[in-house]
């Protein structure tokens, strides 16, 4: 089959485009990556996107999201495109479970989590070391923690971990958080919290588990162990556009370069979320850049549409 319409992601942006482009009757595939939701499904609460005044989790959020796109037609697959072919016409999308044709392609894969690149990450990934407080957050009842970064998500999620962990350090590299200003002062009223200024992590120390950290001031070259059970990595995000290298113009951090209606470098493929939101990578802007890409789709559909049943010729053929 040659869906009208394939999108890659099923975060905020990619379910938001579903609706659009299923309400337009476009048949629409979206496979969803390894679970629905993409990125905000792993956030324990948002509390700044309309329409929920009391905050909504970011699962229920996804899913309720998923069930309005089904609701108007849309197939949500869970599945993972490893290759895309953007030189055919339809482009071919290769998945674990098959392969697909798209008349058009909606790109929001979203963006991972950044790795620290320290001894000991990679190593102690799923024994202590984890990039998701509320996944593993619960394993962490009465012991001590450290989260990393100094942004939104390290003091949210920071606050998030007071609820199980005995202690939080929040270690960040300079002395000023870049959090919102209302996080902050939750954090920094929170007396299970200690921040840690001006230190990065050197190394994660443990044996089959973490048991510390071994860090770095950074006005000195001194250096410090902490003894912690658990550490939380949230330093910033990497665009997910390794299958796009060479097919799509990208920029030099690696982002899907858009117009301001979400056009890419190829005719037909649209990008929208955080795979391409550079100043506000947010819930409510992936809504909005997800809506205008399933437009834009539908337009580019309309207009090849047009070039292959010019009006004339359709008029012509219902006479005959
Ligand atoms: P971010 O805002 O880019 O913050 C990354 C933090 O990590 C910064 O404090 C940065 O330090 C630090 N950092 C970066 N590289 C580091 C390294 N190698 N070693 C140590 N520290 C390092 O990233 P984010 O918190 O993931 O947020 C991403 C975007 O999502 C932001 O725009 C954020 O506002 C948004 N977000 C919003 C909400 C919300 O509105 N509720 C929630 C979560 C995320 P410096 O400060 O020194 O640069």
């Amino acid at each position: 089959m040659v869906y009208d319409v394939v999108i890659l992601g099923s975060g905020p942006a990619g379910l938001t485009a579903a609706i659009y482009t299923a309400r337009a009757r476009r048949s629409t595939l979206v496979l969803a990556g390894s679970a629905v939701g993409g990125q905000v499904a792993l956030t324990y609460a948002v509390e700044n996107y309309p329409g929920f005044p009391e905050g909504v989790s970011g699962a229920e959020l996804a899913r309720l999201m998923q069930e309005q796109a089904e609701r108007f037609g849309a197939q949500v697959e869970i599945d993972e495109a490893t290759a895309v072919d953007l030189g055919q016409r339809p482009f071919r999308v290769t998945a674990y479970g098959g392969e697909h044709q798209a008349r058009s392609l909606i790109i929001a894969t979203g963006a991972s989590p950044r790795k620290l690149g320290v001894p000991g990450e990679q190593e102690f990934t799923g024994r202590g070391v984890s990039y998701c407080a509320t996944c593993d957050g619960f394993f962490y009842r009465e012991k001590d923690v450290a989260v990393v970064g100094g942004g939104n998500s390290a003091v949210e999620e920071a606050l998030y971990l007071t609820r199980f962990a005995r202690r939080v350090y929040l270690i960040h590299r300079r002395r000023q958080l870049r959090a919102d200003a209302i996080v902050q002062e939750r954090a920094l009223a929170n007396d299970k919290i200690t921040c840690l200024w001006e230190r990065t992590v050197a190394e994660i120390l443990g044996q089959q588990t973490v048991t510390g950290v071994r860090l770095c001031r950074c006005d000195s070259d001194e250096q410090e162990e902490l003894a912690v059970d658990g550490v939380f990595i949230y330093i910033g995000m990497v665009p997910n556009t390794q299958l796009f290298a060479g097919q799509l113009e990208l920029n030099p951090w690696g982002y899907i370069v858009t117009d301001a209606a979400q056009h890419t470098s190829v005719p037909g493929v649209f990008a929208a979320g955080d795979v391409q939101e550079l100043y506000l990578p947010q819930v409510a802007t992936a809504v909005g850049s997800g809506a205008r890409a399933a437009m834009e789709a539908d337009k580019y559909l309309a207009e090849e549409e047009h070039r292959a049943h010019p009006p004339r010729l359709r008029q012509e053929e219902e006479t005959v």
